[in-house]
């Protein structure tokens, strides 16, 4: 049994045909899902509530993306402390900062992160986070605003080499693997991948994007985690069994716990 512990289902692109795509995550053993509730930003918070309180298989998260920061207001953040309340809002996220799009002005996405992690704090709850082209800031903020909370986190679609693994490690971060794990050139990635500790790791697809090997360039779908828990598998010499089983230990002591 696997969890996917990063996919965005109320994307437009499964309109079409979510039904199949949670049928066809059952049959290849993807029996636990987390929508992540950030959608296309404020006002709109609970993408991933709706789909947690219609599909039993799913947990959520809510939170504010990076690439949404400008949108945020006293009112939606007041809203996400009350949903986070929501029996199967697993976490808050994904947060952080993107510097690769810059959606949104740098320093409202530090002070938009910084807030949402005082709110998570607030409710006990773990974080996800979402970091591109902004690693240093990031760390910086996770060490100022998130360690002392002794909290931990979920690293979505971590991309760093063991340089950084070790460094948000440190910090009492899970590391979660999804497609890009199982490219060919990745392997920095890989690399981090087998020394990671068993009980720190996670795998996650984060579809629509990013599919893993053989479906890359292909939109991806929870069934496809199964993917990348066999590139982790073969890279640790560990069977797939061992890494659904520790994966999924490790998302429910994190966050069911
Ligand atoms: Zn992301
Ligand atoms: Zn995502």
């Amino acid at each position: 049994m696997f969890v996917d512990s990063h996919c965005h289902l109320d994307s437009e692109q499964f309109d079409a045909d979510r039904e199949p795509v949670i049928e066809r995550a059952l049959a290849a053993g993807v029996t636990q899902m987390v929508a992540i509730g950030t959608g296309n930003g404020p006002p709109d918070l609970e993408a991933g509530i709706r789909l947690a309180d219609r599909y039993p298989q799913f947990y959520a998260t809510v939170g504010i993306h990076p690439h949404d920061a400008a949108k945020a207001n006293d009112d939606s953040l007041k809203r996400l402390a009350e949903m986070l309340k929501h029996p199967k809002v697993v976490a808050l996220g994904e947060i952080g900062l993107d510097y690769h799009y810059d959606f949104s002005p740098r320093a409202v996405q530090h002070s938009i992160f910084i807030e949402q992690m005082r709110i998570a704090c607030d409710a006990r709850k773990p974080i996800v986070i979402h970091t591109r082209e902004a690693w240093t800031d990031t760390i910086a903020l996770l060490r100022e605003h998130w360690a002392p909370t002794g909290l931990g986190g979920i690293m979505h679609c971590f991309s760093g080499g063991p340089a950084e693994a070790e460094q948000v490690l440190e910090l009492g971060f899970h590391l979660s693997f999804g497609g890009i794990v199982t490219f060919p050139k990745a392997l920095d990635i890989q690399q981090a991948a087998r020394i990671a500790p068993a009980d720190r790791m996670l795998i996650e697809t984060d579809a629509p994007y990013l599919a893993p090997v053989p479906r890359r360039g292909k939109r991806n779908e929870p069934a496809f985690v199964v993917e990348t828990a066999r590139r982790l598998a073969e890279l640790r010499g560990e069977t797939v069994d061992a890494i659904a089983q520790i994966t999924s230990a490790n998302f429910r002591r994190l966050c069911l716990g």
